[in-house]
């Protein structure tokens, strides 16, 4: 699984979401910015939705323009109402652009989020390993990863 595994690149705006995306799909996405030729996509945040990734899209686009129209910096809490989960920092300037792929289950999804995250850690702005789905004890597929044991 990497990058190219995944449809895009499109702009990071509900227009954009609305043309590619269809209701209530499961799947994973990257954040990043584009080249010029809007060709490379370097990506700065992964990020999975277990019942709705259009949805998901439209909260991220929507915090990147209250942040660039206010310059609201949004806190450590309210991304996490926002993921369900204990995701870190991160700074939308460098997120115009996304990449996604629909998976049909929510534990496909999980081991691909997983997988991307071990891909990219350290030059993404994830701090925090991706969390399981309530009630669910799968490993991380990374079988040298141990975060969740
Ligand atoms: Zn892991």
């Amino acid at each position: 699984m990497d990058i190219d595994d995944f449809e895009g690149n499109f702009s990071l705006d509900n227009d954009s979401i609305d043309k590619v995306l269809k209701d209530n799909k499961i799947g994973v996405y990257l954040l990043g910015s584009v080249d010029n030729y809007g060709d490379i996509f370097t990506p700065e945040y992964v990020g999975r939705s277990d019942n709705n990734i259009k949805d998901r899209l439209k909260q991220h686009a929507s915090f990147k323009i209250q942040q660039e129209e206010d310059y609201y910096l949004i806190e450590d809490k309210e991304i996490e109402e926002l993921d369900g989960s204990e995701y870190g920092n991160f700074d939308y300037d460098a997120c115009t652009s996304f990449r996604f792929i629909i998976l049909e289950t929510i534990k496909e999804a999980f081991n691909v989020e997983c997988e991307m995250y071990h891909e990219l850690e350290g030059s993404i702005l994830n701090t925090n390993h991706p969390a399981r789905p309530k009630n669910k004890n799968w490993p991380c597929p990374d079988s040298l990863c141990n975060i969740l044991d």
